[in-house]
């Protein structure tokens, strides 16, 4: 982001909301920064703008959902983000994330399977001046080969096992985020390579998400 977003009306409750993640217990300085910055009314239904900085999760449309802000920060804590890193997002979604991933790393490609919501995570993401955003219409269980590879990774999506292309497309020494397990409940899951190519996962914390569709998701 370069941009920095004006001073609004919801400046006061976004301070507030950062306490409430900084006590949930996340504590990397330049998350938390993100969640001070990023303008979450802009990301939510606007009927539902005055819920938009309760740290909870928000029902967007076409049957998706945004997670609590602190869920959002948990994970790209997880990823020790240095601020230069390209990123893949898989499930664009209302687009926060890829705006709080925007803030704390380099360049972020995210990849949503539904156009609607593309188009709204662009619209808002433009309106909060994020511009290191590139957004691809698409099956993310694919990856995004042409921007590959990338040090880092987030599936938004709950998953049966790692697409394989992602693994693919992870840099080595790469970090990649994901709810692994079956529709009802997954773990929270972090794949780190090593710069030889050895996998190493680390299950985080139990999580519910949508399940992630596509050819190597549920539907493959
Ligand atoms: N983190 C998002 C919420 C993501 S919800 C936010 O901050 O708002 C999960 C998203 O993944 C949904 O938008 C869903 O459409 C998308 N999705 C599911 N399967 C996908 C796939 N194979 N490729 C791309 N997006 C997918």
């Amino acid at each position: 982001m370069t941009r920095k977003p004006e001073r609004d009306s919801y400046a006061g409750y976004r301070a507030r909301l950062v306490e409430a993640v900084r006590s949930a217990g996340i504590r990397d300085m330049a998350v938390l920064h993100a969640v001070g910055e990023v303008p979450r009314h802009l990301f939510v239904p606007e009927a539902l703008r005055g819920q938009a900085y309760e740290d909870t999760s928000l029902p967007i449309g076409n049957g998706q959902t945004i997670s609590a802000p602190s869920t959002h920060a948990r994970a790209i804590e997880a990823l020790k983000l240095t601020g230069r890193e390209k990123v893949l997002e898989v499930g664009t979604g209302s687009g926060y994330q890829t705006a709080l991933l925007a803030l704390t790393a380099g360049q972020v490609f995210s990849v949503e399977r539904v156009k609607t919501l593309a188009d709204r995570a662009r619209t808002s993401l433009g309106a909060a001046g994020v511009n290191n955003v590139s957004i691809l219409v698409g099956d993310g269980t694919l990856g995004w080969r042409a921007f590959a590879p990338f040090q880092a990774m987030v599936v938004a999506a709950a998953s049966p096992d790692v697409p394989a292309p992602l693994l693919e497309q992870l840099a080595p020494g790469g970090r990649l985020l994901i709810p692994l397990g079956p529709r009802d409940a997954q773990v929270l899951t972090l794949v780190t390579v090593s710069d030889r190519g050895v996998q190493h996962r680390a299950p985080l914390s139990e999580a519910r998400f949508v399940p992630l569709r596509g050819t190597h998701g549920f539907d493959g």
